[in-house]
């Protein structure tokens, strides 16, 4: 039996996965790089011992606009983000974040999680920004 690093699943798979809302995959080199795209080599140095890793969902906003003139499977939710997020494992994926009005509402480096829906696309919120502790103080 061949025992190759390289990823199994399909591309098919690798998306109906994350757009199902299942999970989100990505493939890890040999070399360290972390890709949360599918492929066949490494982006990065074109190694084939991709190895798949399951990715938390959780990262950073990279970049980010307002689309407030949608396609058509997102006609009921504009106005929306679309977003491009660094994930905390490594890797890069675009997705939306739903009632974004404003692009002052988001910062470059704001924490988002995938949140998964019934919903097109690569769904993330925002993570609650870390505020003052609400703990009430002791007797
Ligand atoms: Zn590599």
């Amino acid at each position: 039996m061949a025992t190759e690093a390289h990823a199994r699943h399909s591309i098919a798979e690798y998306r109906s996965d994350y757009e199902e809302g299942r999970r989100l995959r990505g493939l890890r080199c040999a070399c360290g790089f972390v890709t949360a795209t599918w492929g066949l080599v490494c982006p990065k140095c074109g190694g084939r011992a991709l190895e798949e890793v399951e990715l938390s969902g959780r990262g950073r906003l990279a970049a980010f606009t307002v689309q407030t003139v949608p396609s058509d499977e997102f006609l009921n939710d504009a106005p929306y983000a679309y977003v491009v997020v660094d994930l905390e494992e490594g890797g890069r994926i675009t997705g939306w974040v739903e009632g974004i009005r404003d692009e002052k509402e988001l910062t470059v480096g704001a924490p988002v999680r995938w949140t998964p829906t019934y919903k097109p696309g690569v769904h993330f919120t925002l993570e609650p920004a870390p505020g003052p502790t609400t703990r009430e103080s002791p007797p």
